[in-house]
């Protein structure tokens, strides 16, 4: 835990007093010192902010933001010119002055942050802050992943481990016709699954996860996979069938495979990395038209008083998500 003076806006910038401000598992990276990219120990932490404009700089017109507004933040912009920002993955920027908050700016972990007025989305008024807060990174980066994979509808989709990332791919994946099979190595985990809409569920620490697929499919296998757990990769193409569309998302993964023993199989296999600007806002409103439950993802609410048990709490068990409330 550390003081830090609270931020005043710049030209083109808001200052958002902070509602509620996510977990992330990409947190534990950071945490636990294991990060591939960026980060440091005086950057404070939090890429899943929600919360209200408190205050704006000079140049941010009432088009852009307004002091009051409920707001969610996309948490990464770029040059705001080359084409990847343009189209609306500022993540992706050509260029070599881009951020993303808690790595190379200051996260929502704190009362109060400092964002470009560009990064803000409207808050739907339907939602809380808490779901704000998901869609932000953890229920977004689901989305995003389900997005790419196209059409689902009617489709028997895996969704290979069910943490936070995962669970919400369950609940959007069922809300868009997807008969979904759960894949985890806990029941407990399992058992959230069926709540958010999983049909059918598989403990691949119990039973043969190939068998139990063919079971469930009648041989055929998977037809789409969304994997999020980051350890099985090698599972999901297991269990990919002919004409499978898979997509990688779990950190850090290991996915491979000879041409010439699948080629035959036609599949498609894709990464997708959390998700446009314009999809973090349309996820929204899907959450809102199908009021699908994303409060329910979080299973602890802290204070930031008790930042440093509430990270002790996820890091032993990484399981349920937390959210600091102000
Ligand atoms: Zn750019
Ligand atoms: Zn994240």
């Amino acid at each position: 835990m550390q003081d830090f003076p609270d931020p005043e806006p710049g030209p083109g910038e808001v200052v958002v007093r902070m509602r509620a401000s996510g977990m992330c598992g990409s947190d534990l990276h950071f945490y636990r010192g294991t990060a591939s990219f960026g980060g440091g120990k005086d950057t404070i932490q939090g890429h899943e902010p929600c919360g209200e404009v408190h205050a704006v700089g000079p140049g941010v017109t009432a088009d852009m933001a307004s002091v009051g507004d409920r707001v969610m933040i996309h948490h990464y912009w770029g040059c705001d010119a080359c084409e990847h920002c343009r189209s609306g993955w500022p993540q992706m920027c050509d260029r070599e002055n881009g951020h993303t908050l808690s790595i190379t700016t200051h996260g929502g972990h704190a009362p109060y942050m400092v964002v470009p007025a560009r990064t803000l989305l409207p808050l739907p008024d339907a939602l809380s802050y808490k779901a704000g807060a998901a869609i932000g990174c953890g229920t977004g980066t689901a989305w995003g992943g389900i997005k790419r994979l196209g059409n689902i509808g009617g489709a028997t989709l895996v969704v290979m481990g069910q943490g936070l990332v995962g669970l919400s791919g369950t609940m959007f994946a069922s809300a868009l016709g997807a008969r979904v099979i759960a894949v985890d190595v806990r029941d407990a985990r399992l058992d959230r699954a069926r709540e958010f809409g999983a049909s059918e569920v598989i403990n691949s620490a119990e039973v043969d996860l190939t068998e139990a697929m063919a079971d469930l499919t009648g041989g055929r296998g998977a037809e789409v996979i969304l994997e999020t757990s980051g350890v099985a990769g090698a599972d999901a193409l297991k269990i990919l069938g002919k004409w499978g569309r898979a997509c990688f998302i779990g950190l850090p993964g290991d996915v491979s495979f000879r041409t010439e023993q699948q080629y035959k199989k036609q599949w498609t296999l894709m990464t997708s990395w959390t998700m446009s600007t314009i999809e973090q806002a349309r996820c929204a409103n899907f959450v809102v038209a199908h009021q699908l439950p994303v409060d329910r993802i979080f299973t602890h609410s802290w204070s930031l008083d008790h930042a440093v048990e509430a990270y002790q709490w996820f890091d032993e068990q990484a399981d349920g998500k937390g959210v600091f409330e102000f």
